[in-house]
């Protein structure tokens, strides 16, 4: 740490928390203020921090918000979501509001198997080896079981075999899939390991070499859905209706539409994956790897009209959650968050976070179709702003308030208004 403007920093990993933060205050010339409100770690405490990641220097602490009016298979729920961004929670509080009395959501799983993969390259028959990795079924799903006797004792464990030959730019390739029941874990520690352990043999008994050996997260045998009927009478009648179909088609036939429409799911999405401890990127890169699946990349909601013509929504989309591993188990806020939830499987979670996603995408569908996403957004958008403007306690709703009057939620308004405000 010589050089204070260097970011080779030999042994960073080394410090403790307090020590990183010196070392960075010097880097990035961070005040005593600085430093201490990194130091400030909230309620994750920063020796559990320094377990969790490499090279910690403080926490990153985002909004815990609660959803209401869920009722999912029959049963209420509230649900924790985590996310910084506005409008996130109350579109999922006010979609659940407008199904509630008509029933709710109902869910449902494939069951709880991951893929992992094995890349086998160097093989002139690759077909013939592919035939001979899937002989070998019984004694591959005796090594799997091995490599994690917790996990078979509670149920999991070896389930399939799947070998595929692809054709790639550089060479034809056998990828070998290790199908596991990975139950209340996301389970890519779990999978990883049985694929490293396996490796060795495939190349033995092929004769050419196993390169990569990782799970995938296209966790298509994982397959979390939700449904629900939102009578039309509930929801605004039927232009509001049809208006919320047209914009699906859209999105299902264009790319550039399917994007913004699927980040919507997700926004619920990720903001319950990420409050009950869970991996948002490997649900985020399933999804998204989901919705391309037929080579065209669609919404991952359908919508349609039922023959007493109220809104049928649906979803499915792979969601790989867990209640043990990673941060779930770890996580004092996470722990938290699967109590306030009340479920007790990783299928219950990822069937709740299904219905979370549905109901997002019905209030994006019904604000766009309708008065548009900013009228709603605006106002906690105006408190982002009034904030940004240096507005604290109760200024902030006064300074919102007059920005949304005016209709210009903007910065200079803001300081403007913030100014006339105390100037009074
Ligand atoms: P883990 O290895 O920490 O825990 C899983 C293990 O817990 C199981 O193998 C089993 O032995 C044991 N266990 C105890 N009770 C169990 C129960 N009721 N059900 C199932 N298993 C039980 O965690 P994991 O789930 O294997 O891995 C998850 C972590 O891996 C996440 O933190 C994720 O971010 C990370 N990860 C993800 C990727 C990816 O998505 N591409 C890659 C590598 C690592």
């Amino acid at each position: 740490m010589k050089n204070s403007s260097s970011s080779r920093i030999a042994g960073f990993h080394k410090l403790s928390v307090d020590q990183r933060v010196k070392a960075l205050a010097s880097f990035a010339q961070l005040s005593a203020e600085d430093q201490a409100h990194l130091l400030n770690t909230g309620n994750l405490p920063a020796d559990m921090a320094d377990h969790l990641i490499e090279n910690v220097v403080g926490t990153m602490n985002i909004p815990l918000g609660i959803a209401t009016n869920m009722r999912i298979d029959g049963v209420d729920r509230l649900i924790p979501m985590a996310s910084e961004e506005s409008s996130v929670v109350a579109a999922v509080c006010n979609a659940a509001r407008q199904c509630y009395d008509s029933g709710g959501f109902i869910t449902s799983m494939s069951g709880t198997w991951m893929i992992a993969q094995i890349q086998l390259v160097g093989v002139s028959d690759p077909e013939h080896a592919r035939v001979r990795i899937l002989e070998r079924k019984c004694e591959i799903e005796q090594l799997c079981n091995e490599c994690d006797p917790i996990l078979v004792g509670l149920g999991g464990g070896f389930r399939d075999l799947e070998v595929r030959v692809i054709k790639t730019q550089s060479q034809t390739m056998v990828i070998t899939h290790l199908i596991i029941d990975t139950r209340d874990a996301m389970g890519a520690n779990a999978v990883n390991t049985m694929a490293e352990t396996l490796a060795p043999r495939i190349a033995q008994w092929t004769g050419g070499q196993t390169n990569l050996r990782i799970l995938s997260n296209l966790a298509d045998r994982r397959l979390a859905r939700a449904r629900c009927i939102w009578r039309t009478q509930d929801i605004g009648g039927e232009t509001v209706r049809d208006g919320m179909i047209s914009a699906y088609h859209f999105a299902d036939a264009d790319p550039y539409r399917a994007a913004t429409h699927n980040k919507g799911i997700m926004n619920g999405i990720s903001a319950v994956v990420l409050a009950t401890g869970n991996d948002t990127r490997a649900v985020e890169a399933g999804a998204h790897a989901y919705a391309a699946r037929r080579g065209h990349y669609g919404s991952l909601t359908r919508w349609e009209v039922t023959a007493e013509g109220d809104l049928a929504g649906s979803l499915e989309l792979p969601m790989a959650v867990g209640l043990v591993g990673g941060a779930t188990k770890l996580h004092p806020t996470a722990r938290i968050a699967l109590k306030i939830l009340g479920v007790d499987s990783a299928e219950q979670l990822a069937r709740v976070i299904a219905a979370v996603g549905l109901a997002q995408n019905f209030s994006a569908l019904k604000a766009l179709a309708t008065t548009g996403i900013q009228k709603g957004h605006m106002a906690l958008h105006a408190q982002n702003i009034a904030m940004m403007a240096g507005a604290m306690g109760e200024e902030i709703d006064q300074v919102a308030r007059v920005l949304v009057q005016s209709g210009k939620v903007r910065l200079d308004w803001a300081e403007k208004a913030l100014s006339e405000l105390r100037s009074r």
